[in-house]
């Protein structure tokens, strides 16, 4: 098959592209490069089957494929709130002007929604039923509203126009190739502990969030792609943590020390998130497989490479004269 994947370039893409490579389909990359790197799919350049284009999906493209993937967002607080309307544009139009793409080419569409479409959530855990308890008008609502809005059009795309589409809303996901400065919990931890400075825990480290290793959910988006059932369907990891446990583990795998630097907790964020996967289990024959023990170490040992290869640059690399 040829496969689209918008956003490819980032940390959930990448990983969904070396799965799709793999699997012997041919593969088109688009991207803005606003979080993604092309680093992170270097090893596809020399391939036939693999293309990159760089493309904001918020402007209309034409091309030929059987399956899209839509992940081009922004994932990381720190990044959608950088630009918000940016943000709302790419969830709106990015993935009107992708739905129509689907529509006119009879492609699948699988559209990267969020735990975020529940807000803070007053059910616990969360199931697809729930409706959530979103801030419309809060710093977080750019990219809440924009997922949700993003779900709309992907439904009524199917009712009015028979666009054939799956919607898999993804829990907080972790693993190698997420940005050192990135924001999100998991990298943040891991690169201060790494560097011996204090974590930095936000509030009183009471809240809760369940962590998903990136390799499980690449299986959960390619077994939802291709079967029967549209969605929307939780896929996250339910092993659920407060963000201080998170930072106690972390610590102890890195022996980094316990120092922790509390800061004020950011405005609207959920005081508790755990995934609902019954509908994963049952309709995709899906569940994790990797234990936060398991995805930390491998996550762990990628940020440790990439920042002792930075340390190593300068004496290794020649200077080059400007
Ligand atoms: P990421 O920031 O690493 O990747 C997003 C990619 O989209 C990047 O390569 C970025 O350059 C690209 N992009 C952003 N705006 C674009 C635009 N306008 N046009 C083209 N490309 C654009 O984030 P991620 O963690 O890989 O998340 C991928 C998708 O999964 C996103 O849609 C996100 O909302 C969703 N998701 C992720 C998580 C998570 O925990 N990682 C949780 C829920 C949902
Ligand atoms: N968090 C934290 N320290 C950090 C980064 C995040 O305590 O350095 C907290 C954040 O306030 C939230 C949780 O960790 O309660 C998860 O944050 P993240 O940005 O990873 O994802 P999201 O809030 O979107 O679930």
């Amino acid at each position: 098959m040829r496969i689209l994947v918008t956003g490819g370039a980032g940390f959930i893409g990448s990983h969904l592209i070396d799965r799709l490579m793999e699997l012997d389909h041919e593969v088109i990359c688009l991207d803005n490069f606003f979080t993604g790197r092309k680093d992170n799919l270097l090893r596809w350049f020399n391939s036939p089957k693999f293309e990159l284009i760089r493309h904001d999906v918020t402007e209309p493209i034409r091309l030929e494929v059987d399956q899209i993937y839509h992940l081009a967002c922004p994932a990381s607080p720190v990044h959608y709130q950088h630009n918000p309307v940016k943000t709302i544009k790419t969830n709106v139009m990015g993935t009107m002007n992708m739905l129509g793409l689907a529509k006119r080419v009879k492609a699948r569409f699988l559209l990267s929604s969020t735990s975020e479409v529940y807000g803070d959530p007053e059910v616990h855990p969360q199931s697809e039923d729930y409706r959530g308890n979103v801030n419309p008008i809060g710093p977080r609502s750019c990219y809440d509203e924009g997922k949700r809005v993003a779900e709309t059009l992907a439904f009524d795309y199917h009712r009015q126009n028979h666009v054939d589409i799956r919607v898999a809303r993804i829990f907080n996901t972790y693993g190698p190739r997420m940005l050192e400065e990135d924001g999100r919990v998991v990298s943040n931890f891991v690169v201060q502990a790494l560097k011996g400075d204090p974590v930095t825990v936000y509030g009183d480290g009471s809240q809760t969030r369940s962590f998903c290793y990136v390799s499980d959910l690449v299986e959960g988006l390619i077994r939802l792609m291709n079967g029967d059932y549209i969605g929307p369907v939780n896929l996250g990891n339910p092993e659920e943590y407060t963000v201080l446990e998170l930072a106690q583990k972390i610590q102890s795998m890195i022996r980094s020390g316990e120092e922790v630097q509390f800061k004020p907790l950011p405005q609207d964020d959920p005081r508790r998130r755990q995934p609902d996967i019954t509908c994963a289990k049952q309709k995709l024959g899906w569940q994790p497989t990797i234990s936060l023990t398991d995805g930390l170490q491998r996550t762990i040992e990628d940020f440790r490479n990439r920042i002792e290869s930075q340390t190593k640059l300068p004496s290794s690399v020649p200077l080059v004269e400007v």
